[in-house]
C-alpha cells in the first residue's frame, strides 16, 4: 500500500532555527549510520522512515560511508525516497557527507575538491536526487588547506548541488577558521555536526562559542552516547544491540562498565522522578544549549523513535536540575 503521511506531522514537533540562517530543523532528527545498511531489513527501514516522517522529523542525515557495505545506507534511502516520500521532497532535509575512507587510491577520501565534489556526485546517484539539503566535510583533513575544502562546499553550492553546507568533527580552532573563510566565499557556514552527549562533553570547551559568534548552528549527533544513555543496557547486553553487534565498531561491550552502569542507574532514576525515559532526559540535556538545533539520533526500532520524539513533552531543565545531573555525572 502507498505510503501517505499523516496529517497531523506539524503539530507536535519543535522546529529550531539553526544558528543564524533562515532553515529551522526538527528538534529531533534520524540519521541513518547504522541500521539501514544492505545487511539490514527494507521493511524495518521503510518503517522507521515513514514513521519518522510521520511524528514531524523532517531532518534525515546520511554519509558516503554508511551501511555497511558502505553507500548501501545512501541506496536504501533512495529507494524509500522514491517509493515512499517522492510527494514530500519539499518538506525534507537530507543530508550527506564526504571525508572518510571509500574507494582506493589518494582521490577516495580526506578533503580535497577531487573527493568532495566526485563523492557527492556518487551520493546523489545512490540517491537518485538532484541535490542535498546539506552537505558536509566529514572530517578536517590535515593535509589539504582549508581554503580548498571551504572552496570546493561553496563550488557545490553553486552548482546546485547541495542548498547549505556543514563542516563535522572539526575542533574549536578549525571551526573559527572554516566560518571566515566560508563567509569570504560568499557561503556561510549553516551547521557543525558534533558529537554531544552527558558522556562526551568536548563542544562546552569553546565550540558551542565560536558558532554562536560565527552564526552557525549545531546538530548534535551519538546524543545517546550510541544507546548507554537509554535502558538499553539497564539489565545487560541484549544479543540486538548495537554493543553486542559486530557492525559497530566504536560501541563495545567492554564501554558498558560497571562504573558507567551506575551513572546510567542514577540517572534513570533522576528521569524517572521528571516522569519521562532516560534517552528523553538525554536528549533535553543536549537540547538545553541554545546553540544546539537539533539531537540526530540513531533507531534500530520504531519504538525507539517513538520514544526518543517524547522528549518534547518534557523539554526544560530548572537550573537546579542541571546541577542535580551535574552531581551524578561528578
Ligand atoms: P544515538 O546516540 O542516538 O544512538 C542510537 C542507538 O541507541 C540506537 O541505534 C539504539 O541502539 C539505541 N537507542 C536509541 N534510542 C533508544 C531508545 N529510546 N531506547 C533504547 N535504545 C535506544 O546515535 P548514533 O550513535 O546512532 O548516531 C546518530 C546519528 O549521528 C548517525 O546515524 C549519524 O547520522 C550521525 N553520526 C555522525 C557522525 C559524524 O562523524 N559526523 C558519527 C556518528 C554518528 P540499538 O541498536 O542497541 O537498539
Amino acid at each position: 500500500t502507498t505510503y501517505l503521511a499523516n496529517e497531523d506531522r506539524y503539530d507536535s514537533m519543535v522546529y529550531n532555527r539553526c544558528g543564524r540562517s533562515g532553515l529551522k530543523l526538527p528538534a529531533v532528527s534520524l540519521g541513518l549510520w547504522h541500521n539501514f545498511g544492505d545487511v539490514d531489513t527494507m521493511a524495518n527501514a521503510r518503517s522507521m522512515i515513514c514513521r519518522s516522517f510521520d511524528l514531524g522529523i523532517t531532518h534525515f542525515d546520511l554519509a558516503n560511508n554508511y551501511g555497511p557495505s558502505a553507500g548501501s545506507a545512501e541506496e536504501t534511502f533512495g529507494r524509500l525516497l522514491k517509493s515512499e516520500l517522492s510527494a514530500y521532497r519539499d518538506q525534507l532535509i537530507v543530508s550527506t557527507k564526504a571525508g572518510y575512507y571509500m574507494w582506493p587510491g589518494p582521490y577516495g577520501e580526506w578533503g580535497s575538491r577531487k573527493n568532495l565534489v566526485s563523492s557527492l556526485d556518487q551520493s546523489l546517484k545512490r540517491m537518485g536526487l538532484d541535490y542535498v539539503d546539506i552537505f558536509y566535510s566529514h572530517r578536517p583533513d590535515p593535509h589539504t588547506p582549508m581554503e580548498e575544502t571551504m572552496g570546493a562546499l561553496d563550488q557545490i553550492v553553486r552548482q546546485g548541488k547541495a542548498l547549505y553546507v556543514g563542516i563535522s568533527n572539526y575542533n574549536a580552532e578549525q571551526t573559527k577558521q572554516a566560518i571566515q573563510i566560508l563567509k569570504s566565499l560568499g557561503t556561510p557556514l549553516l551547521i557543525h555536526q558534533a558529537t554531544y552527549s552527558m558522556f562526551n562533553r568536548w563542544v562546552e570547551n569553546g565550540l558551542l562559542d565560536e558558532l554562536e559568534e560565527g552564526g552557525a548552528g549545531c546538530i548534535a549527533f551519538s546524543p545517546l552516547a550510541q544507546g548507554m544513555l537509554t535502558n538499553r543496557y539497564l539489565t545487560g547486553i541484549p544479543g540486538d544491540s548495537r554493543a553486542a553487534s559486530s557492525n559497530s565498531p566504536f560501541l563495545k561491550e567492554h564501554d558498558i562498565t560497571e562504573e558507567k552502569l551506575t551513572t546510567i542507574n542514577q540517572l534513570n532514576e533522576f528521569a524517572a522522578g521528571r516522569g519521562q525515559s532516560l534517552a528523553q532526559l538525554a536528549l533535553a540535556w543536549v537540547l538545553r544549549q541554545k546553540q544546539i538545533a537539533s539531537v540526530l539520533i540513531g533507531a534500530s526500532k520504531v519504538s525507539q523513535i517513538e520514544d526518543n520524539v517524547g522528549v518534547l513533552n518534557r523539554l526544560s531543565l530548572s537550573s537546579e536540575e542541571v546541577e542535580q545531573i551535574e552531581a551524578i555525572l561528578k
